[in-house]
């Protein structure tokens, strides 16, 4: 990633803590954060597969390895949750098996 500091628009995402910028609109997600499981009305940035990972599940929650289902070795957490969407995604995504973000 090669974007410059200026376009960041949150100093880094919900989940995995890196930045998240303006210019990637499709990219990403307001979530509204909790606090002790109520909306805080507050939100936060977050990338959209890093939401989406932790609605479906990492890859090995996925292939119902759980409680063995840990992120990959040596994936940062992106790019575990990149991994995680693209599974989903090429299992049907939200058509079938675990729920989509908004159900
Ligand atoms: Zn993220
Ligand atoms: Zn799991």
């Amino acid at each position: 990633m090669s974007l410059p500091p200026c376009q960041r628009l949150e100093p880094a995402c919900l989940y995995c803590e890196e930045p998240v910028y303006a210019v990637e609109p499709h990219k990403i997600v307001h979530a509204v954060l909790l606090e002790n499981g109520k909306p805080t009305g507050r939100r936060r940035a977050a990338h959209r597969e890093c939401v989406l990972r932790e609605v479906v599940g990492s890859v090995g929650c996925q292939r119902g390895e759980c409680p063995n289902c840990g992120d990959p070795p040596g994936m940062s957490r992106r790019e575990a949750a990149r991994a995680a969407v693209a599974f989903w995604e090429a299992a049907g995504g939200p058509r079938r098996g675990k729920p989509g973000p908004r159900s």
